[in-house]
């Protein structure tokens, strides 16, 4: 069954103002939020729609769709209606889509005033046209379309232009009483994002959308997004993330939904101990563990998994866990809670395991 006692997490949230960006909560009394954004053509409606599915089984809880042209502006109201989780519209260079998306009924418009024109004079147009409908704005900086004043000021996006271009932003909704704002400031150098948010977060209570700009190829971008997340969450800073990678969306949705599971700010689900495997390994630890992980993808109950290469380590790690295997001279030693239930050849043990989840998942969704 499930634990007793919450998991341990690391720190206290930063406190925050909370915003509803449909029916997912932003800030502090919330869950940590995982977003990703789409790829397809926003005005392809179906390929979109069918884009955000996938997004959604992979554990995204907000997404986010460009809207570069007068036919994405188009598509909004019938994306916004069909999404099955809430839909953001991204908006860059043109005001007037930022009222077309909240007039489409988006849950919540993104805008990035470095970007769009005259925007100072537009900022109490959207906010009443937001508050008239209830919609949260997050003020997206990014360090590559820095607010030209601010890049004169300081020469470079260093942190300090980052947070202070966010917060002047803010304040200019401010002054006709909009504060249904979140915040971001990425940066594709995690010392310097993680610096602006440090900066944000002393300087504001709004919530802040944790991001690593143009964090890279799948591998370079994950651990990018990874150590910067983790060190700003660590200090309770960070109320919804997206991890940018140069890979399908649904990649970012899974590493941002590990990050937040490795640090138990999101309940785990499989999670599968393995061992790196050295010279006393009796078994191919990494092709077990790939067909382990494989065999029990898309388990819902929490399940901690031990895949072991010998029996030095193996029962140890295989005790405390959920479900596992220590291998050794052919065979494997298959654990539950603990106890040897039995011992298969080798060829046996991934079909064994899965067979032991399922039966465990059962039994758990029974009591
Ligand atoms: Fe090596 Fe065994 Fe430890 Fe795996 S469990 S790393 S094979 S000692």
């Amino acid at each position: 069954g499930l634990p007793a006692t919450p998991p341990p997490v690391l720190s206290e949230r930063r406190k925050t103002r909370q915003l509803q960006v449909g029916q997912v909560g932003v800030g502090s009394e919330h869950p940590i939020s995982v977003q990703s954004m789409t790829t397809t053509v926003t005005a392809d409606v179906n390929a979109t729609l069918q884009q955000i599915a996938e997004l959604t089984a992979a554990g995204c809880d907000i997404v986010r769709v460009a809207c570069p042209s007068a036919d994405d502006a188009e598509a909004l109201p019938a994306i916004a209606k069909k999404s099955q989780i809430p839909v953001i519209a991204d908006i860059h260079f043109q005001p007037k889509y930022v009222f077309a998306a909240i007039e489409a009924g988006c849950a919540a418009v993104r805008v990035n005033p470095g970007n769009i024109k005259k925007f100072d004079d537009k900022v109490a147009e959207i906010a009443r046209a937001a508050s008239d409908h209830g919609t949260p704005i997050r003020i997206g900086v990014n360090a590559g379309s820095l607010d030209k004043r601010l890049l004169a000021k300081y020469g470079k996006a260093t942190p300090e232009a980052l947070a202070e271009s966010a917060l002047w932003e803010a304040s200019l909704f401010a002054e006709h009483d909009f504060h249904d704002l979140k915040i971001s400031v990425k940066h594709n150098d995690p010392v310097v994002m993680i610096r602006a948010y440090e900066i944000l977060a002393e300087q504001c209570d709004y919530p802040l959308h944790l991001g690593v700009t143009e964090a890279g190829p799948a591998f370079q971008g994950t651990i990018k997004s990874a150590v910067a997340f983790g060190a700003l969450l660590r200090q309770g800073i960070g109320d919804t993330i997206r991890v940018s990678l140069s890979a399908p969306p649904v990649e970012e949705v899974k590493v941002g939904v590990q990050i937040l599971q490795s640090l138990n700010l999101r309940p785990r689900k499989l999670e599968i101990v393995s061992c790196p495997s050295c010279g006393r390994a009796q078994v191919d630890v990494y092709k077990l563990a790939d067909e382990v992980t494989a065999g029990l993808q898309g388990m819902e109950v929490p399940l901690r998994v031990a895949v072991m290469g010998c029996v030095v380590n193996g029962p140890g790690e295989a005790r405390e866990a959920d479900l596992g295997v220590a291998s050794g001279n052919g065979k494997g030693q298959i654990f539950v809670k603990g106890e040897v239930i039995k011992t298969v050849p080798e060829h046996q043990i991934v079909e064994t395991l899965i067979e032991e989840a399922m039966r465990i998942a059962e039994e758990s969704g029974e009591s």
